[in-house]
């Protein structure tokens, strides 16, 4: 823990939202200039654009960025020109299939010369993201790219409300209330951009009376984070009939899959739309959902690329990895970098008028998925879960051996039968195949990641998780 750190946690809440609103004001300074505004009158108007326009703006960004990279960094410069590879390499679009695929493992491993020298690393904003081993990987952002991912978010809020400096509660992983607070208030204010930083640490059933309490007074026109904690709030004011107090025009969460089931009960308990939205601490490129329904990538911010395991482009309806090209990446260049997500496209025109392509998922990350010998791969096991009572509050299956499985259920004591575990198993072994063993262990809570988050699907078992890295790998 940092100095400031301590004395924030030593503070009362009253110099606690003063030191949050200081912070939130250096970020602010930061991310929001003359440069974002202008960046966001750009994209208020490339969002009509015809798909060639998109394209020719992508080919001249994707140049840009090859070019960039051979000149400034030196990952990028040794692996290129080993291959004799250079920016006019890059005729057309297509061409971006003559680029090797940097898989996560180069990331981790060729961390630091895969940062930019045109800046020094000290003006950069940096971004750390935990590998799959738990080691800290950096990825650094010029403060220009910054501003213009900020841009790209602005217009999503833009889509669903058209005021700037919007009252916003956002759940976060962050412990910005001391964890053995059990009293409240559970969030912090952060004056510099009118957002109510909410804690995800402290959503015990006991809590969760408080949160929907200091949300109605907080009247937030739009909700965004955690996607589990939101849920969490969610299913209580469903279940406890608290409809009404908190009235945003959009949710919008991250870093999670958004499941049809969870949409479902955070649409209906905030009465508004889920925004899904895809991004990544690594400066990937983005994609959101209109007011429409339609998952837009966003092709100003980057190319994305969705690739059988023998790098052939899936067809529109089939699951592959996302492999990113992002325009965001300057400070480190992310060139066709296997992001490890899967993903699937989705034809068709979007009611809004926008050409921006469409993504029908994103499902989640490979190290989640499950792999049993009679079955493959599997990404989703979500529809096992429809139409489940409302006796059970919350779960998790994890896959913990080779074909066993444990599914963690959060019951509601009062109503709860052992029938529903069965009918539960029952969908599941459609998904797993009957030969996987399943067990059931009822939890009085399901344990969240250090960042906040709770993941429906978790894979523990390494050797398996090893296994779909090398299937999904194969072709690299
Ligand atoms: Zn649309």
């Amino acid at each position: 823990m940092s100095k400031i750190e301590s004395i924030y946690h030593k503070s009362p809440v009253v110099v606690q939202n003063i030191m949050s609103s200081i912070k939130g004001f250096q970020i602010r300074q930061v991310r929001y200039s003359k440069h974002t505004w202008k960046t966001l009158d750009f994209l208020k108007k490339s969002q009509f654009w015809e798909v060639d326009q998109f394209e020719d703006y992508q080919l001249e960004k994707l140049k840009k960025l090859v070019n960039h990279a051979i000149n400034h960094v030196p990952f990028y410069k040794e692996r290129y020109t080993a291959l004799k590879l250079n920016s006019s390499t890059i005729k057309n679009l297509f061409d971006i299939n003559l680029l090797p695929i940097i898989s996560k493992e180069d990331f981790r491993q060729h961390n630091n010369s895969l940062v930019s020298t045109h800046i020094h690393r000290k003006k950069m904003w940096v971004s750390y993201t935990s590998g799959t081993t738990g080691t800290p990987l950096s990825a650094y952002r010029t403060h220009n790219q910054l501003q213009e991912t900020m841009a790209f978010m602005e217009r999503l809020y833009g889509w669903y409300n058209p005021k700037l400096w919007r009252s916003r509660a956002s759940f976060t992983g962050k412990l910005i209330v001391d964890p053995n607070n059990s009293k409240g208030p559970f969030h912090r204010v952060n004056h510099a951009s009118n957002q109510y930083l909410f804690s995800s640490h402290h959503l015990v059933k006991s809590n969760i009376d408080k949160y929907i309490n200091e949300l109605s007074l907080v009247k937030p026109e739009q909700i965004d984070g955690i996607a589990s904690s939101i849920y969490a709030i969610a299913d209580h004011i469903i279940r406890h009939d608290r409809f009404g107090a908190i009235q945003p025009k959009v949710v919008i969460p991250t870093s999670e899959t958004i499941w049809p089931h969870i949409r479902e009960r955070i649409e209906k308990a905030f009465q508004c739309k889920v925004a899904n939205q895809y991004g990544s601490q690594e400066g990937a490129p983005l994609a959101y959902e209109c007011p429409h329904g339609g998952f837009h990538i966003s092709p100003e911010s980057g190319i994305f690329e969705i690739l059988h395991p023998d790098s052939s482009p899936c067809r529109p309806g089939e699951s592959g990895r996302l492999v990113v090209t992002s325009f965001l990446s300057e400070g480190t260049p992310l060139i066709r970098y296997d992001i490890g997500d899967v993903a699937s496209w989705k034809t068709g025109v979007c009611i809004c008028g926008r050409n921006m392509p469409m993504l029908e998922t994103i499902e989640g990350r490979i190290d989640d998925m499950f792999f049993t010998i009679e079955r493959g791969v599997i990404s989703r096991v979500d529809s096992a879960f429809k139409n489940l009572p409302n006796a059970i509050k919350a779960t998790q299956v994890a896959q913990v051996g080779l074909n066993q499985f444990q599914v963690r259920i959060v019951p509601d004591r009062n109503t709860y039968r052992e029938e529903y575990a069965d009918t539960l198993v029952e969908n599941l072994h459609y998904y797993l195949g009957n030969s996987a063993v399943i067990d059931v262990k009822l939890v009085s809570e399901i344990q969240r990641t250090s960042g906040g988050k709770l993941r429906a699907m978790v894979n523990e078992c390494k050797t398996v998780q090893n296994d779909i890295l090398t299937t999904w790998n194969s072709a690299n």
